[in-house]
């Protein structure tokens, strides 16, 4: 069993895009939008405002109060669209539930969308052209994957999770590198039978799922999941311990996807579209 150590891998992405930070004519400005005062979604913004600073994006966190209403949201996102100096926006999610996501979503302008999840980017990642943005979690997973010279093409990967944010763009990313691709969720039967017959298996439950010790040998597991197990331990979906033995890769938690997450989102804040 080999580690895909998202930690080292992460650090190696971030030097790339510092020094490609560095190379750029204008400096790239990343603003993040946070509303409300949800503890886990201020830490998580604070985290992605400290990483850009130390590879010179500068940032900006525009804190609003969670009774915000949608359109003096939408009005932000307009002005930041407009702002030449911005070249990247993200909302944290979850919003209120008196926001309509889709409807902020849909108003970022998809080259600053560094989230890739506006309809435009969304939309081409399915049809195989170039977005904009992926996603940032599936695509710091493809270049954990392509780190560790794993290969995707003619592999059959199966998905578990359809999560807009991973699942499904993760098996459209998958496909597009000609991947067969199965995905599982909530109404999947036999998973297990399924995961037996996977080469590659990315699992985004939030739920210890991948317990089967009958994963095919030599095959790659990446653990998307992190949750708190009933001791308070960060955990993910895949029993570790019993399912390791059998793999040929498989990423921790911590230490696996998370830290790629951050990297990708960085690679994606560096990018400048005028
Ligand atoms: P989500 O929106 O809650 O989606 C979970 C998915 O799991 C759904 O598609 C659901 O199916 C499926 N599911 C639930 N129970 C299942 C079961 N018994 N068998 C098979 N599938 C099942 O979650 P998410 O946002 O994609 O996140 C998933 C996990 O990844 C969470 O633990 C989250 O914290 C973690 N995460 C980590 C990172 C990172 O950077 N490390 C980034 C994003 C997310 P249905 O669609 O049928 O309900």
């Amino acid at each position: 069993m080999n580690l895909l150590d998202g930690k080292k891998v992460s650090e190696k992405v971030l030097e790339n895009v510092k020094a490609r930070v560095e190379s750029l004519n204008k400096q790239p400005f990343l603003n993040v939008i946070l509303v409300g005062d949800d503890p886990a979604s201020k830490l998580y913004v604070n985290n992605k405002r400290k990483t850009a600073e130390k590879i010179g994006i500068r940032s900006n966190v525009i804190e609003l109060p969670a009774e915000t209403d949608e359109n003096t949201l939408l009005d932000l996102i307009n002005k930041l669209n407009n702002d030449d100096k911005v070249t990247g926006i993200m909302v944290q999610l979850p919003l209120p539930v008196h926001i309509n996501k889709n409807n902020i979503v849909k108003a970022i302008n998809p080259k600053k969308d560094v989230d890739g999840f506006h309809p435009e980017n969304v939309g081409k990642l399915v049809l195989g052209i170039e977005p904009y943005f992926y996603p940032a979690t599936p695509q710091g997973i493809i270049m954990l994957l392509d780190e560790y010279g794993i290969q995707i093409e003619g592999k059959h990967a199966v998905v578990i999770g359809r999560s807009n944010i991973v699942g499904k763009p993760m098996a459209q990313m998958l496909l597009n590198r000609n991947a067969t691709v199965t995905v599982c969720h909530s109404y999947t039967s036999d998973l297990d039978e399924i995961i037996k017959t996977a080469d590659i298996i990315v699992s985004a439950v939030g739920k210890k799922i991948v317990r089967c010790k009958m994963v095919k040998k030599n095959s790659v597991i990446v653990d998307v999941g992190i949750f708190r197990d009933s001791n308070g331990k960060l955990t993910g979906d895949v029993d570790f311990d019993i399912v390791s033995p059998y793999c040929d890769f498989i990423s921790p938690v911590p230490g696996g996807v998370g830290p790629m997450t951050i990297a990708s989102l960085m690679y994606n804040a560096s990018k400048v579209y005028e």
